[in-house]
This record gives C-alpha cells, structure tokens and sequence, in this order.
C-alpha cells in the first residue's frame, strides 16, 4: 500500500473508532434516560423481618424482577397497609402506592406476608393463629381486605399475594 491509501485507512479506523466511543456513549446516556423515567413493574410490600430479607430478595429475582421494582417494607406487610392497630403504616402504604405510580409507573402490587409474624401477634394477640393452615386463613383474611381496599383505590394496579415460610419457600395465597 502506498503512503496516501495507508493515511486513508488510518483516517478511516480512527473515524470508526470515535463513531464506536460515539455510539456507546449515546447508548449509556440512553440507559441513563431509561433508568431516569423509571418504569419499573412492582412495588413490593415485604414486612421488616430480618429473618428473611435475603429470601425476599431471592423471591423476587425468582420473579425475574432484579432491580425493576419499588419495595416498601412496614411490619406485617399486609397487616401493616389495613390494620387498625397500625394507623401511620396505612398511611405510609397508601402514600407509597401513590408514590410508586407517579414515580415509576408501577403496574402492579406484590404482598409477601410470612409465617410467624411479631406484627400478626401484636394485632391478633390470643387469636393469632400458629397453626400453618389457620395462619394460612389468617392472613388471607388480611390480604382479601386489602385487596378489596386496592380494587376501590386503585383498579389500575394488579395485586399478587403470597405467604412465606420461614425457609424462604413462599406460596400464593390471593
Ligand atoms: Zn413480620
């Protein structure tokens, strides 16, 4: 090649190297834009349980939903958003709803309830129900009201409700 055609290919390589920086620049910027706007799918509602903050989060990259959801954590998780016995954890709840949408869009509620909860055993005292299937009912009951008050205030937003052991293995209860 003579001395011009190797200038051309060097102007050229390097042209295409700046078009590549260029592009992967304007791609992250993109991502960032994206990440900005912030369209997650969920908000989560968890109790505050340390025993199984790391199951929850196992539970929900299981749902395939790693990093694309809002969590909000209040003891008793359902209990928290509808007992009377907890009036600023409703508040809190149904200001975080509300929240979640304007911020980022969520179209949907997940409810992780779990066996065994302080928060059950405050509110239901003598009735709170350790046995695992009317524990089951127990919180049922819990989360049909809630997502009874969730149609009302929201009918945009699909709600999911599960119930997690203390293993970490969860079951859908609504
Ligand atoms: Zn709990």
């Amino acid at each position: 090649m003579c001395r011009l055609e190797l200038d051309h290919v060097d102007s050229m390589a390097r042209i295409s190297r700046r078009r590549l920086v260029a592009g992967i620049a304007g791609l992250s910027l993109l991502a960032l834009r994206a990440k900005a706007a912030g369209h997650v799918g969920a908000l989560a509602l968890t109790c505050i349980d340390y025993r199984l903050v790391d199951d929850a989060v196992h539970f929900f990259d299981g749902m395939h939903l790693t990093n694309e959801y809002d969590q909000l954590s209040l003891a008793g998780a359902s209990l928290a958003a509808v007992s009377e016995k907890f009036p600023s954890s409703n508040k809190a709840f149904w200001d975080h709803v509300q929240i979640a949408k304007d911020l980022h869009h969520v179209k949907k509620l997940i409810v992780l309830d779990h066996r065994d909860c302080g928060a059950y055993k405050v509110a239901f005292g003598k009735a709170f129900a350790a046995q695992p299937d009317a524990e089951t009912m127990q919180h049922k009951s819990v989360m049909l009201k809630l997502h009874a008050q969730m149609a009302k205030r929201h009918p945009d937003l699909a709600a999911e409700f599960y119930l997690m052991a203390l293993d970490g293995s969860a079951q859908r209860v609504l």
